[in-house]
């Protein structure tokens, strides 16, 4: 038997890959509605009966991503030029693709509810209708 929960998130972006080939269109920067839908699989906290409160959960994701140009952070130029207009930027230590968003979003899950019950985080990232990515584990 276990027991899930789930919350949707959805964030503002602009991002681009850099070092992929300039026929990328991706090498662009450029934006999207990025969908997120977390699930959690737990046991609450006997006092509060959450497994972890939602709305913290949401507070973190937006905090790191809403409205923010997310950037592989060797990408320095952009960043550099970016922060001197006074853009706020989020750096990643990898190109910002659906893929590493996903495990990022993991990670910062694993790493801010260390008290709570998990057992399996799954996270899956739109980057439009048709195209996503799922990290679970
Ligand atoms: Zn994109």
């Amino acid at each position: 038997m276990s027991l899930w929960i789930e919350t949707k998130i959805e964030v503002a972006i602009a991002h681009r890959q850099y070092n992929v080939p300039c026929e990328d269109k991706c090498a662009n920067l450029h934006g999207h509605n990025l969908k997120i839908l977390i699930e959690i699989e737990g046991e609450p906290d006997p006092i509060t009966g959450y497994i972890i409160d939602f709305k913290e959960v949401k507070e973190l994701i937006k905090s790191k991503f809403d409205h923010k140009t997310v950037l592989n952070q060797r990408d320095e130029t952009m960043i550099d030029t970016l922060l001197s207009i006074n853009q706020p930027v989020y750096e990643l230590p990898y190109n910002p693709t659906c893929e590493n968003i996903s495990k990022h979003i993991w990670d910062l899950i694993k790493r801010n509810f260390v008290n709570a019950d998990i057992t399996t985080i799954k996270i899956t990232v739109w980057e439009n209708r048709d195209s996503k990515a799922t990290y679970i584990s």
